[in-house]
């Protein structure tokens, strides 16, 4: 029934035809990790001959960027990676980046007046510390955070055969039975049911979320155990900058880059696209046209999203509210008399929904140079700015702020409805998958995921769509 209904979608849909040339031109909106990983995977698929042109309105690597603080650089959006990321793995070999650990610090739980839990220099001390407040149940829940990656990384090997999903049900029901309810409940419905001490959950587990995401317990709980995977002491960053391998995945995928922002998508009569938009140096509003259009950027409720032209379909149900996250850049130390406390961790974390920050963590410069010591550098992330007089009270010394401000991911609030990869026929969305996790592997496995759908559908092999037959037609 796929199948038939697919192949339909190919050559037909709201009766229109569709003129296949042998290879397609495609353009791609969004020049993040989803989109340049996309023309990367697109390259690779099609071959020498395929035209990809990439949009984007901004720079190159969207929400990986690094701010600059007293003349060194500092990872300001996406910062860390996990061991298990593999995809992310492969681009820093494919592109001969280097990896860079995380110096080493310890963090404390910080609930508004007091550390109720601090991180020991010594190890066993710590995992002491931990049984002590928490039980046995923090060693129960890593166990459930490496099944959950478990599960998870079954989709590499799909993706390694060259399967796709038409939409994102369909990839997490693959991974797992389970992740689509994950989805749909909170974490912390999730976890009580799992008998997970309530301490645990309102200290720990509230203190990972609100660093990771900015968010309570009351995210989903798929997001959750991505945002705990995130906790792991293994994560690294790239060397020079996270947003080194957007700019290397689009250098090697051969795409023309367009600086501009598309205003613009009209389907054609012969179920093509024409792409509208303004060209960023010049002003200009120029047209171009597409057999396959990918859009890599998310659809931000109450935001300028592009308009779409000629289409059965209102597009803007998939529009999703963001979650707005400050990273303020403090060069100078942190004040003990603040935290109420003879000595600050290097990150402090805290479950407490209604402080001015949400965590504070000292920062190293993305280029690390031996032998040199390093400014004492803290990123604060907040919903709102601090105001300097607050910033004085927590930090002694100042010696310059910075701030950058982020519609940084979704506002999760389960049940959440999961847009599809599949828009339309020719019509793709990467960041479909936003509203499961956010995380630069996300975006990389969905753009994998996007590239392989454009070239199944485009060559008619819809046998390597949509694994066992499951299609949700109702969501296409
Ligand atoms: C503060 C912060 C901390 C984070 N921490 C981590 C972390 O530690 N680890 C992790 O894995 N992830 C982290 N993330 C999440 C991660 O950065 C994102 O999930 C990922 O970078 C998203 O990539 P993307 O390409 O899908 O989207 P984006 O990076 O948002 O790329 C979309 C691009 O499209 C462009 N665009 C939008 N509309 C148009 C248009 N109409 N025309 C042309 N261009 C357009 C935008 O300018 C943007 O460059 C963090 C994010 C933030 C903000």
């Amino acid at each position: 029934m796929l199948r038939l209904f697919l192949g339909a979608c190919l050559f037909s849909f709201c009766g229109i035809s569709v003129c296949k040339s042998i290879i397609p031109k495609i353009g791609i909106v969004g020049g993040g990790i989803g989109g340049t990983s996309c023309a990367f995977f697109l390259r690779e698929l099609f071959g020498k001959t395929l035209e990809i042109t990439l949009f984007e309105r901004n720079t190159i690597g969207g929400r990986l960027n690094v701010v600059n603080v007293d003349g060194k650089y500092y990872e300001s959006g996406g910062s860390v990676i996990h061991p298990t990321n593999k995809h992310m793995v492969e681009f820093l070999k494919i592109l001969g980046l280097e990896a860079k650990k995380p110096q080493g610090g310890t963090f404390g739980i910080y609930d508004g007046k007091k550390f109720v839990f601090r991180e020991s220099d010594w190890y066993f001390v710590t995992m002491a510390d931990f049984f002590w407040r928490y039980g046995f149940s923090v060693f129960e829940l890593w166990k459930e955070v490496k099944a959950v990656l478990d599960d998870f990384s079954r989709i590499y090997k799909l993706q390694e055969q060259e399967q796709a999903f038409t939409t994102v049900y369909g990839m997490l029901e693959y991974m797992s039975p389970s992740f689509k309810n994950m989805t749909q409940e909170t974490l912390h419905s999730h976890l009580l049911k799992k008998s997970f001490s309530k301490l645990l959950l309102d200290e720990l587990v509230q203190s990972v979320m609100m660093v990771n995401y900015g968010q309570t317990n009351n995210i989903s709980a798929f997001a959750g155990f991505v945002s705990l995977a995130g906790a792991d002491s293994n994560l690294w960053s790239v060397e020079g900058g996270n947003k080194l391998v957007a700019e290397g995945l689009l250098q090697k995928s051969e795409a023309s880059a367009i600086n501009g922002e598309v205003i613009e998508i009209e389907l054609l009569t012969d179920g093509t696209y024409a792409l509208t938009y303004i060209e960023t140096s010049t002003g200009e509003t120029l047209r171009l046209f597409y057999d396959i259009v990918i859009i890599a950027a998310p659809f931000i409720k109450d935001s300028q999203n592009i308009k779409f032209i000629n289409f059965k379909k209102d597009f803007k149900q998939y529009e999703t509210t963001f979650h707005k996250t400050i990273a303020t850049f403090v060069k100078g130390s942190l004040n003990p008399l603040a935290f109420h406390a003879p000595n600050v961790p290097k990150e402090v974390l805290t479950f407490q929904p209604n402080l001015l920050f949400n965590s504070i963590g000292r920062v190293h410069p993305v280029n690390d140079v031996k032998n040199r010591e390093d400014d004492e550098v803290y990123k604060v992330f907040s919903q709102q700015p601090i105001p300097k007089s607050d910033l004085d009270e927590y930090f002694k010394d100042i010696e310059m702020i910075k701030e950058r401000d982020w519609l940084a991911y979704p506002h999760y609030d389960p049940p959440e409805s999961l847009p599809p990869f599949f828009l339309y026929p020719g019509l793709y969305y990467v960041n479909a998958i936003e509203l499961t996790a956010s995380a630069m592997e996300m975006s990389a496995i969905a753009a994998k995921n996007v590239a392989l759908l454009a070239f199944n559908l485009w060559n008619n092999m819809v046998d390597k769509v949509d694994h066992h037959n499951r299609v949700y037609k109702d969501e296409l």
